[in-house]
């Protein structure tokens, strides 16, 4: 669906908008979005409808096939049953940006959904760039374009917004009118039929006019094209979502650990990470983030600063400081002599400064202004509540202007109601946001320092090992041949081929067999069941562990035993006889991988043995990952201090750890074959890893 990207400016800066379906009948759609074309659109409106010579005092023609000299773009808002058509007329009427607002596709069952597909065919055929359908339209306020039939337009700014909700952006309008926020461009995705928020990320993220993307979405169609577009826009352009509603995990029944433990929230949570997207938890949080993001520069360092007249706030703001990424500042000595020198002997002078509550607007400067040049400050919060001494312009001019001098980035708790309207349009020119709640104002600059971050963040590619790609494909192959889809340690040889470190072992299809091969390896040995009907082994006391040279023969039969008690009519493959490894030494971790339907393969390190479940201490990222994702995957995990050698253990090599995840990524790119897949325990010890035991689920018709 990629190839309509790369020049979607058609579609918010056209000279000639024709409205496909404009009438004049009261209360219609099609009028409202001839009107409110009409209304502030620097460019012309051109209605068409067969039915009508004028509409709303424009010439109206037949078709768009009609209209003379050229049109960019088209609305569309007639009955479903002939919108399909409508948009052909437009791709033979050479009108590559279309915005279909009719309703009755993908969402209202089978045949709306044939009906989308017809669409998305045509926009293939005709090279359209084609928003919705059932989308509210789209805007740009740099021209006055509203193709909406929304009851508002927006405000002239710098913030690009997406939404998968039509009513939602009508909301958000109504509220950012209000409170004097701007936008450059919004669009309502609608169905997403053939430009979704991959295409807008990347055309915004090019667009020099958009300071800040925000995104409002349900779902991403394509996770693998949303991390590459949003990866390099979010280079230069920070992207802020608020993503509603849960997804299914999908319809492939989970057999491992890996595909319970990350499901399609640990997805997303791990791709927009990767991605450098800034996800919120909510809609208020979607606006603050743009507000200071679009407003203020990104902070040096995490160090804050608070001024204050009141304690209480000042301890509130500390205590969401200490929440937050960011730390209090401690000022050098020179801010606390100047402090001294100016501030009242109440006052206090360690940060949060208190300047008190007598404190007027020259003293609030002052302590504003030398907190601001201390070099360790890298933003500041000002806290106010109404006194009698402050007054809130004032108070907002102060700090818009000390900001501006300092460059630094400020946000701004002018606590109260009636009393913050005359800061409100200051502060707002100023780009400086105000926020009623200390702790939205700290998290605001907290987004502003992980945006620093991501912007920083030098794009690493994955590394590319030297792996026996053929003899992995046998080793699927070989499942295929028997009709399995489930694999289990007779697929060692999978890891192995990919350089990943497994113990010394064999399958025995026989006592005697058992017996020869254990005499190979020194020490006791660990055998198990080997059966793809059998997922969970040592549930069945499928496994013996320390098993000396002697017993070899019984425990094999005993194995065997076991497994037909537990189901009789099992395919058993025979039972592996394995070294045995080190588990004092050792931490057992899990390395495993579970495929996403958005994102695709999701790669899981964690706490591994026959507790995973219950420890859920894992960190998951999208494949294929670099060695820095790898190496936070592995440092991620709260039990990282063990791996780090906590309490006089020895510390595993951690670095073995980082390149199976790596091998592991490799892996499964290179396989789409494979649904999932469990190495639990992968051994972590100081001389490296062994993976000791495997599971996977492959889907055949993919090899
Ligand atoms: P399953 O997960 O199907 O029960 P495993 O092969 O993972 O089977 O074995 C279960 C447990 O037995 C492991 O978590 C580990 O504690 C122990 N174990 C298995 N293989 C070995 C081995 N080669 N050396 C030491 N311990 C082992
Ligand atoms: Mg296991």
């Amino acid at each position: 669906m990629d190839e309509n990207t790369g020049g979607l400016t058609g579609l918010f800066d056209p000279e000639r908008v024709a409205v496909v379906g404009a009438t004049a009948s009261e209360g219609s759609i099609g009028r409202a979005i001839t009107a409110n074309l009409q209304a502030d659109f620097a460019g012309e409106t051109v209605p068409v409808n067969p039915n009508y010579d004028e509409v709303l005092g424009a010439a109206c023609y037949p078709d768009v096939a009609s209209i003379p000299g050229e049109v960019q773009m088209a609305v569309v808002v007639v009955p479903p049953s002939i919108a399909v058509e409508a948009v052909r007329q437009c791709g033979e009427a050479g009108i590559r940006n279309v915005v279909v607002i009719t309703a009755g596709f993908g969402e209202t069952g089978s045949e709306g959904a044939s009906r989308e597909r017809e669409l998305t065919e045509i926009a293939e055929e005709y090279d359209l760039n084609l928003v919705g359908p059932n989308s509210l339209g789209v805007l740009s306020t740099p021209t006055g374009l509203n193709a909406t039939f929304g009851p508002e337009n927006a405000l002239e700014g710098s913030i690009s917004f997406m939404s998968q909700s039509g009513a939602f952006i009508t909301a958000v309008l109504d509220w950012a009118n209000d409170e004097g926020l701007g936008f450059k461009d919004v669009v309502s995705l609608g169905n997403k039929a053939v430009l979704d928020e991959s295409d807008f990320v990347e055309a915004w993220g090019d667009d020099p006019e958009t300071d800040v993307i925000l995104a409002y979405l349900e779902g991403i169609e394509d996770g693998g094209a949303f991390i590459e577009s949003a990866r390099e826009a979010t280079a230069e352009t920070p992207v802020v979502m608020v993503k509603s509603g849960r997804t299914d995990a999908g319809a492939q029944a989970v057999s491992s650990h890996t595909g319970t433990l990350a499901g399609s929230e640990e997805a997303y949570e791990a791709g927009l990470e990767q991605a450098g997207v800034l996800r919120v938890e909510n809609v208020q949080e979607l606006f603050d983030f743009a507000q200071i993001l679009s407003g203020q520069p990104l902070p040096e360092s995490e160090q804050v600063a608070i001024v204050t007249n009141a304690g209480g706030p000042g301890v509130m703001t500390t205590d969401a400081v200490g929440d937050s990424s960011l730390s209090l500042a401690s000022f050098t000595d020179e801010t606390l002599e100047a402090l001294s020198e100016s501030m009242p002997e109440e006052a206090n002078i360690y940060n949060p400064i208190d300047a008190i509550g007598d404190a007027d607007i020259e003293r609030f400067e002052e302590a504003l202004d030398i907190a601001l040049a201390d070099e360790n400050v890298g933003c500041a919060v000002v806290l106010s509540a109404p006194t009698a001494v402050i007054d809130y312009g004032d108070l907002a001019e102060v700090i818009v202007e000390l900001q501006a001098e300092h460059g630094k980035p400020v946000a701004a708790t002018l606590m109260g109601g009636e009393r913050t309207e005359s800061a409100k349009e200051v502060l707002g020119t100023g780009g400086v946001p105000n926020y009623f709640d200390p702790a939205r104002a700290v998290r605001s600059l907290e987004a502003l320092a992980t945006y620093r971050e991501i912007q920083e963040r030098e794009y690493e590619a994955p590394q590319q090992f030297d792996v026996d790609e053929e003899r992995a494909r046998e080793v699927l192959e070989s499942a295929e041949a028997r009709g399995e889809n489930r694999l289990g340690v007779e697929a060692m040889d999978l890891l192995d081929a990919y350089g990943i470190p497994t113990p010394e072992g064999a399958i025995a299809e026989t006592p005697e067999d058992a017996v020869s091969v254990s005499q190979d390896i020194e020490g006791e040995v660990v055998m198990k069941i080997v059966s793809p009907d059998i997922l969970h082994k040592s549930d069945i006391g499928g496994v013996k562990v320390g098993v000396p040279n002697e017993d070899v023969y019984d425990a094999y039969e005993d194995l065997v035993t076991r497994a037909r008690n537990y189901q009789p009519d099992a395919t058993i493959l025979g039972v592996q006889v394995q070294e045995m490894v080190d588990l004092d030494s050792g931490t057992e971790t899990i390395l495993g991988v579970n495929r996403d339907p958005q994102f695709g393969p999701l790669l899981l390190f964690g706490l591994g043995g026959i507790f995973v479940e219950i420890l859920e201490d894992t960190t998951t990222r999208v494949a294929p990952v670099s060695e820095r994702e790898a190496t936070e995957m592995v440092d991620g995990i709260r039990a990282a201090p063990l791996l780090r050698g906590a309490r006089g253990r020895e510390p595993a090599d951690r670095a073995a750890v980082t390149e199976a995840i790596q091998r592991l990524s490799q892996l499964v790119t290179d396989f789409p074959a494979i649904l999932e897949l469990d190495v639990n325990p992968l051994v972590a010890g100081p001389d490296g890893v062994q993976a000791v035991d495997v599971r996977l689920t492959v889907d055949t018709d993919k090899l």
